[in-house]
């Protein structure tokens, strides 16, 4: 096999052994239909059902699968980013192994790369799961949309794919807790959405439980942004000033209709106490900016990813060419 594939698909694992026989097929026949050089990257994340010997099997029996083990469990994200480590190809491809996402829908995914964009998102048309799954999924969507301002409708599938330079990028991140597709879109370019296919699960069953739903949502929100630390300092001046407000209030109503309205000064002191209450908050969220930027600077993200450089030199050594620099140059 050539040593750097055009394609690299990188598959997550986790007790899937019923589905991986059937993946494995119809992973191989799709990418096959595109005619490129590819490879097959399956990661065990920490099986104990048998899957890992199927995927040692695989990658003995096929010259295009790679079978990636890790020692136990560590996470669907952290799964793909040991694939996407280990992935060579130009273009990269990410899909559940539960069969979810059709691996049919691979050469599609990457005629969209081919356009010139550098990550696809997908779409899940007549989505298979439950109707709380949905709801949740669907209020994160618009969630990482407002805050993040990148627009993609379905975060959560992951079927997707990545042009080589975003996959470099996000693996210069070393942050622990990540939600790839928001990372990627962080250093994308451009990006394209298109709908696919979604199919129940047919075998095994899920492996999220509620509390590791939350854990990822959270996961999510703080991947993207530390906006929730400054929601402190908005509600602290909204309280703050609805303190003031309240204040006045009282103070004019006090002139128009005497002391004793004002139940006296009890009110007062409400007032007083809001204005506290929301300078109190105004100095967390103030702390949250410092925190916010700690956490920016632990994670030690690259802070741009250079695409390209051009210049007649570079390209001269490049082309093994010996050329007079001229005094414009
Ligand atoms: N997965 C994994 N490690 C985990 C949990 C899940 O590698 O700790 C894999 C799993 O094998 C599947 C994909 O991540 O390929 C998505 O998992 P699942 O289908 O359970 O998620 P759902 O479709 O319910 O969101
Ligand atoms: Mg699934």
């Amino acid at each position: 096999m050539n040593a750097a594939p055009e394609l690299s698909v990188v598959i997550p694992v986790y007790n899937e052994r019923d589905n991986l026989p059937e993946l494995v097929e119809r992973c191989l026949a799709a990418c096959r239909k595109i005619g490129r050089d590819f490879e097959i990257i399956l990661v065990d994340d920490g099986s104990r059902d048998g899957s890992r010997e199927i995927i040692l099997q695989a990658a003995d029996h096929y010259a295009e699968v790679i079978g990636v083990i890790l020692n136990r469990n560590y996470g669907q994200h952290a799964a793909v980013f040991a694939g996407l480590e280990q992935s060579k190809g130009r273009i990269v491809v990410t899909l559940d192994a539960d069969l979810q996402n059709p691996p049919e829908e691979i050469p599609r995914l990457v005629a969209e790369i081919d356009r010139g964009v550098d990550v696809v998102g997908t779409v899940r048309e007549n989505r298979q799961d439950s109707l709380f799954r949905r709801m949740a999924s669907s209020l994160v969507n618009q969630l990482v949309r407002q805050t993040t301002g990148v627009m993609m409708h379905d975060y959560g599938c992951m079927l997707r794919a990545y042009r080589r330079p975003v996959v470099e990028a996000m693996l210069q991140c070393r942050e622990r807790s990540t939600f790839i597709p928001i990372l990627a879109n962080s250093f994308a370019g451009s990006t394209a959405e298109i709908s696919v296919k979604h199919a129940p699960r047919k075998k095994g069953e899920s492996k999220y439980s509620l509390f590791k739903l939350i854990s990822l949502q959270f996961d999510l929100l703080t991947s993207m942004s530390t906006f929730p630390l400054r929601l402190l300092s908005f509600l602290g001046s909204l309280i703050a000033l609805g303190g003031i407000g309240f204040g006045v209030l009282l103070l004019v109503l006090r002139f128009v209709y005497g002391s004793r309205w004002a139940g006296e000064g009890i009110f007062t002191l409400f007032a007083v106490l809001f204005i506290f209450i929301g300078a109190q908050f105004v100095g967390m969220g103030l702390l949250g900016e410092y925190i916010g930027r700690i956490y920016h600077d632990v994670r030690g993200r690259p802070r741009f990813f250079i695409q390209e450089i051009s210049a007649k030199s570079v390209a001269a050594k490049k082309a093994g060419q010996n050329v007079n620099r001229s005094v414009s140059e």
